[in-house]
């Protein structure tokens, strides 16, 4: 008789998302005449750039010709895009990552969940709270976060780092040493960040502790002040201690057409043993690559008509960013995130819940968003908005939530 993997069974309650759906359409089928604005889910709404559109014409028509057909991509993804970021990601911003370093996948998610296969299941990991449930549930699957408390919604093996008001949403050294570190910045949910120099803090210490930083850079295009790294590698000694997750999602409006990639660099070591060896054997036994057409609309990213589109297509969202911050500031609630990423974070009003706010905008003004309690137990008394709406719908949303008798 089978059995099955009951690391899958501690998994609490219902997805987030999943919750939130479910909320959603009750009260939408109860009340079909009602407008709902969502500014809940992490999702684009704008089309994908001309420049790239462009790309994937041509990489379709090359597949329908013999000659410029293309079969299984190579391991580590074509040479042209792991070019294309290695230049324009890294070398342009002062980082020493070679092209083979990176590693193309279809999106930061599955490197996310995936990266903690290559370690030993008696690893400590350590993330931020609130976080993206991804890192946390990824290991639990694995076994490695030891029993979960139903009370406080946490794992007795998981270090938590609270990011909070009191640190600026940063979070600040564990005392109990971690194994890996789960690091996002800019952060969602919270759209907080970090300087260089902090960030610079995490290396050394990861480095004198010998830990590994997993350091997810999803929202890297977002970052609009000069003391924000755009890469953990702009760190000193991050190439012996860091691997970094990127993705297309955010920045180029990929969530459908899925492309991101992992850098893992060759000093990354335990022992003698480098972990490139290790990431680039999985890669190649449980991957087959991304596919070519994607890859060639990757590469449109950076070139010239790409880069300039992108970046007005960041700058739209980061509009709303900046429309919903000021408007709920002038209103009187407390708020954060908004300047180097499309999150805003605010603080509940009057002491409700995450999910009393969440059903309270839902019902009095129709506009869906994030209960912060979803995001793990420090992000309750918390609300993520996010900017990824359109500009309609965003200002009709603060406007909304701005008339509220709260
Ligand atoms: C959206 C997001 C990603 C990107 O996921 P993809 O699989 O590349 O779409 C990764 N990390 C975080 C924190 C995100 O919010």
């Amino acid at each position: 008789m089978f059995k099955l993997n009951n690391n899958y069974l501690k998994l609490p309650g219902s997805y987030l998302f999943s919750t939130i759906g479910k909320k959603v359409n009750a009260y939408s089928v109860a009340n079909p005449d009602k407008k709902i604005i969502r500014l809940g889910i992490g999702d684009v709404t704008q089309p994908l750039a001309p420049a790239i559109i462009q790309a994937l014409h041509g990489a379709v028509d090359e597949m329908g010709r013999a000659e410029t057909f293309r079969g299984y991509a190579p391991d580590l993804g074509y040479e042209f895009l792991r070019n294309a970021i290695a230049d324009n990601d890294y070398k342009a911003r002062g980082c020493d990552i070679s092209a083979d370093e990176i590693f193309v996948s279809d999106g930061a998610k599955c490197d996310s969940g995936n990266i903690q296969e290559i370690f030993s299941l008696d690893n400590r990991i350590a993330v931020c709270d609130p976080v993206y449930p991804v890192y946390v549930d990824s290991n639990v699957m694995a076994g490695r976060t030891g029993t979960y408390d139903a009370n406080t919604e946490t794992w007795s093996d998981v270090i938590y780092m609270p990011c909070t008001a009191a640190n600026n949403f940063a979070p600040e050294l564990p005392k109990e040493t971690p194994d890996l570190i789960y690091l996002c910045f800019p952060n969602n949910p919270t759209g907080a960040t970090v300087t260089k120099a902090q960030l610079q803090e995490w290396v050394d210490y990861a480095n004198k502790v010998g830990a590994v930083i997993i350091y997810d850079a999803a929202y890297e295009a977002y970052i609009s002040e000069t003391d924000v790294p755009h890469s953990i590698y702009e760190c000193e000694g991050a190439r012996a201690c860091a691997i970094e997750l990127r993705s297309f999602s955010k920045n180029a409006g990929f969530t459908g057409v899925r492309l991101g990639f992992t850098v893992v660099p060759k000093e990354l070591k335990c022992g003698d043993v480098a972990l490139h060896g290790l990431w680039a054997r999985r890669h190649g036994t449980k991957y087959n690559g991304a596919p070519y057409i994607v890859q060639r609309a990757g590469e449109a990213v950076y070139s010239e008509e790409g880069k300039t589109q992108l970046k007005k297509q960041v700058a739209y969202y980061m509009n709303n960013a900046s429309y919903i911050y000021n408007g709920l500031k002038e209103a009187g609630f407390t708020v954060s995130g908004g300047v180097n990423a499309p999150y805003i974070w605010l603080q509940t009003p009057k002491g409700m819940t995450s999910w009393e706010f969440f059903d309270y905008l839902l019902e009095n003004v129709n506009v869906v968003g994030t209960p912060g309690s979803g995001f793990g137990p420090s992000g309750e008394g918390y609300f993520r908005l996010t900017a990824f709406g359109s500009y309609e719908n965003t200002v009709e949303a603060v406007d909304r939530i701005k008339g509220v008798r709260l």
